[in-house]
């Protein structure tokens, strides 16, 4: 595994996303409203996952003026729905989807050291959970699987 090639989080990603994004709502016949579209591009724009709360205080920051919690959450709700942002169970945080063009499984790398999650994709993994599932008669809905450890950059560093 290379693991030392990220996904950069600058403007030009995170636009590049965004039109992603906007494709993959219109082909599902919602809407990613401007609201929808800044709280997306927000968790973009962050390295990390965010808890609702990360989250509201950022957009806050970005408005300049105080926003309704539960506006957030309905925003966070949507873009869940629509596979745009990811929740992650073991941290009760957001993260936003780094392959927004099509519907996938989820699985993260989570670093205990410097808290990136980098999301991987398996399909190797995803039909290997899909068996498990099968063989004991479960109908899965959603199978996020989140790896906890050291990222390649920490584990580099403690080295030194
Ligand atoms: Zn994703
Ligand atoms: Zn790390």
């Amino acid at each position: 595994m290379s693991g030392q090639i990220k996904e950069t989080s600058g403007s030009a990603a995170a636009d590049a996303s965004i039109s992603l994004a906007e494709e993959r709502c219109k082909a599902a016949g919602e809407r990613l409203t401007p609201a929808r579209r800044e709280a997306y591009r927000a968790m973009l724009e962050q390295d990390k996952p965010l808890s609702a709360y990360e989250l509201i205080a950022v957009l806050e920051e970005l408005k300049g003026k105080k926003i309704a919690p539960l506006t957030v959450y309905r925003h966070l709700d949507f873009l869940i729905r629509v596979g745009l942002v990811h929740r992650l169970e073991s941290t009760h945080s957001y993260v936003a989807c780094v392959h927004p063009d099509h519907a996938h499984e989820t699985h993260y790398l989570l670093c205990s050291e410097c808290g990136s999650a980098d999301e991987v994709e398996s399909r190797a993994l995803g039909s290997l959970l899909d068996e498990i599932a099968d063989r004991h008669g479960f109908q899965p809905e959603n199978a996020i699987v989140e790896i906890k450890g050291v990222c390649g950059d920490c584990a580099t560093d403690e080295e030194k």
